[in-house]
């Protein structure tokens, strides 16, 4: 397969998820189970023979997702609920959902689809030895409710075996931004998001194979040199797709991201630690630098720094998404150390339901001309 043909297939995996998944389970012969952004240990689910599916919300109107969700919960949530509602969600098996905030401790006893839901806990004081043992029981959990549900046995061996398979995936994806940075003309900021997205709606097995013929047709490919901007992106996603149209219409590339839903998924691998559930918990207490897991020095301010340095950007673009109480305790910090680093920041608040564009239109063509002073 040619570049184009792989970017191609993977978009369209990205912009149609229910087909892809759907696709993925009959030619897999395997499940799906879904688990609700921002984590979760999808490796059991993949060793439970089923495909992971992440539920990241979408551009969806609101009709009935306000009768369960306050107008104040952020989003993602309100359009994960919409969809619930709608039944979008009924091919899963079952829905893992992370507490990691108020909006999705809440969000684990009201889940309206039509499969089990299994709420579980990230502690958030990772630096107590308790914290390992809590979450290696949460995982237990997890495992007894979906060999229940799905009437298989989740063994040590498959989650090694998992994990084996993720760890690569990682790798491959951390390798696949970083050649991305060097081909911004092929991969433009919305074919970056895409490709990064289809993940979540296939096989990991079969998109690891299409991510490492990329990187490796890529690797082969001499750098682009684009006279664009370019820029580090942060938040929990960067969405909807038309924002990113925007970037690209005003000559604008990501060259690097700190995204929930893009990098923060692959940067911490899962390491060896005895067992697979204690090496799945101890990922936990090693990913750093995240408004999700709680961070007391802040170190996400610093990965920032170096990301934007290490990427050789113009400046920084932190998406707020909207309502989302965690990203907005770190605005304020994250506007000062910019500002002492000389790094040009930009904060734009997003929303899944978001139509319109132009005011984050004006206010990006604004930041560029900043940049040239
Ligand atoms: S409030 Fe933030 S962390 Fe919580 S679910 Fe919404 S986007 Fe995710």
């Amino acid at each position: 397969m040619e570049i184009n043909q792989i970017i191609n297939y993977l978009i369209e995996i990205a912009d149609s998820p229910d087909k892809a998944v759907k696709l993925s389970c009959e030619k897999n012969h395997k499940n799906a189970v879904g688990w609700v952004a921002p984590y979760a240990p999808e490796e059991i689910i993949y060793a439970a023979n089923c495909i992971p599916v992440g539920l990241w919300g979408g551009e969806v109107e609101l009709r009935k997702a306000r009768t369960y969700l306050p107008a104040f919960a952020c989003s993602i949530m309100q359009s994960i609920m919409e969809y619930e509602t709608r039944g979008t969600y009924d091919i899963l098996k079952a829905v893992l959902i992370p507490a990691v905030c108020d909006t999705l401790k809440c969000f684990g006893q009201k889940w309206k689809g039509a499969c089990p839901a299994i709420p579980f806990v990230y502690p958030q004081n990772r630096r107590v030895q308790s914290a390992e043992l809590f979450l290696e029981n949460e995982y237990r959990l997890i495992i007894k409710k979906l060999e229940d549900i799905l009437n298989v046995d989740i063994t040590e061996e498959a989650l090694r075996e998992s994990i084996i398979l993720y760890n690569d995936y990682r790798a491959a994806m951390r390798e696949f931004t970083e050649i991305a940075a060097m081909h911004t003309t092929t991969i433009s900021p919305t074919v970056r998001h895409q490709i990064i997205k289809a993940s979540y709606f296939m096989d990991k097995k079969e998109y690891l194979c299409y991510i490492k013929k990329l990187n490796e047709k890529l690797r082969l490919q001499p750098a682009e040199h684009s006279k664009n901007k370019r820029v580090v992106v942060s938040g929990i996603m960067l969405e909807p797709k038309g924002i990113l149209s925007h970037f690209e219409a005003l000559g604008i590339d990501v060259v690097g991201d700190d995204l929930a839903q893009e990098s923060r998924q692959f940067r911490t691998d899962v390491p060896f630690a005895g067992d697979a559930l204690k090496s799945l918990a101890r990922q936990w207490i090693n990913h750093n630098a995240c408004s999700l897991a709680f961070d007391p020095y802040k170190q996400r301010i610093q990965h920032l720094v170096d990301l934007a340095h290490h990427s050789k950007a113009d400046g920084v673009v932190l998406a707020l998404m909207k309502f989302c109480d965690p990203e907005e305790y770190d605005v304020p910090i994250i506007m000062s150390r910019m500002k002492e680093e000389n790094i040009p920041l930009l904060v734009i608040e997003v929303g899944q339901q978001a139509t319109a564009f132009e005011q984050i239109n004006t206010r990006l063509q604004g930041f560029i001309e900043s940049m040239d002073y």
